[in-house]
């Protein structure tokens, strides 16, 4: 072996050797190290393009699941100069503000609460009201309830965190409000709250009894209800064409807190349609106690998050569903789709206009599909779709590539036919 072939190469020269790869030189010098420890310096492009697509990038959702959870759920419009914002600051009196209280009011106008209340994620906001309002207590939990969500949200687990102890109630399959009754009155029980989990993604089907909300408020104890989904009225005043058929049985705010609930707790970024956020809304004085929390200053959302969610609530408040991605998509027409996905095979020359199914997505309304258009390619063409820039994230069924239009902005349809004609 000659003395120069064993020699390994200068990671510097290699690192500089794939500065092609757009990455900054200290990642590049990350890839060249790596590749040259493995003993194959050639491999160091790779290992670049590697680290390139591990990075955080705008990406077009064509799987047809709308609030998609792998893909950030709901799409929302980030587009502003860089400027401060009176984020704790009263433009009225010009003294330090509150970041809760523009938004709270915005929410609560919405829903029909006293107060509202925004923390990071719904999870939080559940953490946030059992510290609150329950340490060191007793929490009435339905076993029908303590559940697990998704994403390692799990009621016990939850409730342990808190600080709170998890009373169960009932059965796994019913619970009635007999037995809630029974756990209040049980002696050596402190029960603080009566906590109501929507089972969100899992249904139990058959011999079933849930206790409705309006029941539970008559126990004389707080009752809060996890609603998961952010839906915040069942009437649906933003739509002009009102409830969509896809969705039934999932429980809305307004509703929730009108049958007696004392706190609602759910996501923003489900089919409220806005940024990763979690809300806690309801009675005045239980909000209150829950702002006042240690853990308040932790699990708080940045400035950010909350003008993104001014959006949607204004949107909302003028029952404008236009301006709620979330909406806009899973309220298309079938016609506009079966258009759009006209032009994408005429303008790609590739593929085939088909009907397929999209679904509202993050583990809410389980079952439920949207009927859709797409455009399909023979084979499994994934993978190079993820490559294009910007990635397309689409899905394949029975060796068939299904780009589903519902869950691509109009304004993305050139981006799907330019990687369509990629793929050659
Ligand atoms: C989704 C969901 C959660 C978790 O919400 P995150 O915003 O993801 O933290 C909690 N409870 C219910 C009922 C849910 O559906």
């Amino acid at each position: 072996m000659s003395e120069i072939a064993a020699r390994p190469p200068s990671v510097d020269a290699l690192a500089r050797s794939i500065a092609s790869t757009g990455l900054p030189h200290p990642l590049c010098v990350d890839a060249a190290r790596q590749a040259i420890a493995e003993g194959d310096p050639s491999r160091a492009a790779e290992i670049a393009n590697a680290i390139a697509a591990a990075l955080l990038v705008p990406v077009v959702n064509a799987t047809g699941v709308i609030a998609h959870t792998n893909l950030g759920r709901s799409p929302v419009k980030v587009d502003r100069a860089p400027r401060a914002q009176n984020l704790e600051f009263d433009l009225e009196s010009g003294q330090r503000g509150s970041r809760q209280i523009g938004i709270g009011r915005l929410i609560a106008r919405a829903v029909g609460a006293e107060d509202a209340i925004v923390v990071n994620n719904n999870a939080a906001a559940v953490l946030l009201v059992l510290a609150a309002l329950a340490d060191g207590r007793d929490v009435a939990v339905s076993r029908g309830e303590s559940v697990e969500i998704g994403g390692g949200f799990r009621i016990p687990e939850v409730l342990e965190q808190s600080g709170a102890r998890l009373v169960d109630v009932g059965t796994t399959n019913r619970t009635r409000v007999a037995d809630y009754r029974k756990a209040l009155t049980k002696r050596g029980n402190d029960i603080a709250l009566v906590l109501k989990v929507h089972p969100s993604n899992y249904r139990v089907e058959g011999f079933v009894e849930t206790t409705p909300v309006e029941q539970l408020a008559e126990l004389g104890v707080p009752v809060v209800a996890d609603i998961g989904s952010g839906l915040i009225d069942a009437n649906f005043p933003w739509l002009t064409d009102g409830p969509p058929a896809w969705l039934s049985g999932e429980p809305a705010a307004r509703q929730t807190l009108a049958a007696g609930a004392d706190l609602v707790t759910f996501s923003a970024d489900k089919l409220l349609g806005g940024p990763q956020a979690g809300v806690i809304a309801g009675r005045a004085d239980l909000i209150a106690t829950c702002a006042r929390h240690p853990l308040m200053r932790a699990l708080r959302p940045g400035g950010l998050v909350l003008e993104s969610l001014h959006g949607t609530m204004l949107a909302y408040l003028s029952r404008d569903a236009s301006r709620i991605p979330f909406w806009r998509m899973a309220t298309a027409s079938l016609d506009s789709l079966r258009t759009r996905a006209n032009d994408v095979v005429t303008a790609a020359n590739c593929g085939r206009v088909v009907e397929c199914a999209s679904l509202p997505g993050a583990g809410s309304t389980p079952g439920a599909t949207i009927a859709s258009v797409g455009v399909a390619i023979d084979g499994d063409r994934t993978e190079r779709l993820r490559r294009h820039s910007p990635p397309v994230i689409a899905r394949v069924h029975d060796d068939v590539t299904i780009l589903d239009l519902r869950t691509v902005d109009p304004a993305d349809d050139i981006v799907i036919v330019n990687a369509l004609r990629s793929l050659g």
